[in-house]
């Protein structure tokens, strides 16, 4: 799996402090944007995400390129709605030599069920190439490719939406792969955002567990979530 930090706002922190200071400031932007330290910038950064006025969040956008993931997680990430996204087509391109599939680690951690699971996805794919060869278009063979399929999604989120779509993905109960994908989001944004993100993740990481009788044996700690 391979995750990207491709794009985001300038001086995201700068950002978020300009627009929460504008709220209770007589004075225009550009005196605000002069006036502001690190420190001051930091100190508004914490009140706004702490007391939740998080629209202040809104104002910056960071753009991931994720590639090595299976469209069992491009599904699941695309359920998340107040978001961009741009993924590889399975009509315009052919899934011939390059074609690539995600493993679980449960099933290549038990070598019969990897034989069988490699024996069947080739069989598919085999029968994909045999389909394309007798001149079914690519938008109708794709319908027997599996979810283990590897594929490419470009996603823009902007602050907010991200510190929600961390406190469901970064959680033990979301599935693997893209609790995976959301950690390593997570520490992109923590090295550019690093006070906007710092207790972003699990909402067990800032109070109680919301997930009632699922709650988890291990929870995380917020050291997993480091840089
Ligand atoms: C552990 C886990 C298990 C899941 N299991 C299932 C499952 O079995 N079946 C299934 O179908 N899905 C499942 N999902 C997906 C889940 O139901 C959501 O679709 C997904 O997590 C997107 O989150 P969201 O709806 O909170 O917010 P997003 O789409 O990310 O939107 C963010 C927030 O904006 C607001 N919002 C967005 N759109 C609207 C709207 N139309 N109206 C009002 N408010 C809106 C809400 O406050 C929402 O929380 C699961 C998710 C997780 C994390």
């Amino acid at each position: 799996m391979k995750v990207s930090l491709i794009r985001y706002t300038p001086e995201p922190e700068k950002t978020v402090a300009l627009a929460a200071k504008l709220c209770y400031s007589p004075v225009g932007v550009d005196e605000l944007s002069d006036e502001l330290s690190r420190e001051q910038i930091e100190k508004l950064v914490r009140f706004v995400i702490k007391s939740g006025h998080h629209s202040t969040v809104e104002h910056i956008s960071f753009t991931f390129a994720i590639e090595g993931v299976s469209r069992a997680l491009t599904h699941q990430l695309v359920r998340h709605r107040i978001a961009s996204y741009n993924q590889q087509s399975q009509r315009y391109v052919k899934l011939g030599d390059n074609f690539e599939y995600i493993t679980p680690h449960s099933i290549l951690d038990d070598r019969e069920s990897k034989k069988k699971y490699d024996k069947l996805i080739s069989d598919m794919h085999s029968l994909y190439i045999e389909f394309l060869d007798r001149g079914i278009e690519a938008e109708d063979a794709r319908y027997i490719l599996p979810n283990a399929t590897e594929t490419k999604i470009i996603v823009s989120m902007n602050g907010r939406e991200l510190l929600h779509f961390f406190t469901l993905r970064c959680c033990n109960r979301a599935q693997w792969e893209i609790r995976e994908m959301a950690i390593k989001m997570l520490k992109l944004v923590k090295k550019v955002a690093p006070v906007v993100f710092e207790t972003a993740g699990p909402a067990c990481l800032r109070g109680r567990c919301p997930e009632g009788k699922y709650i988890c044996d291990e929870p995380p700690k917020a050291s997993d979530f480091d840089v």
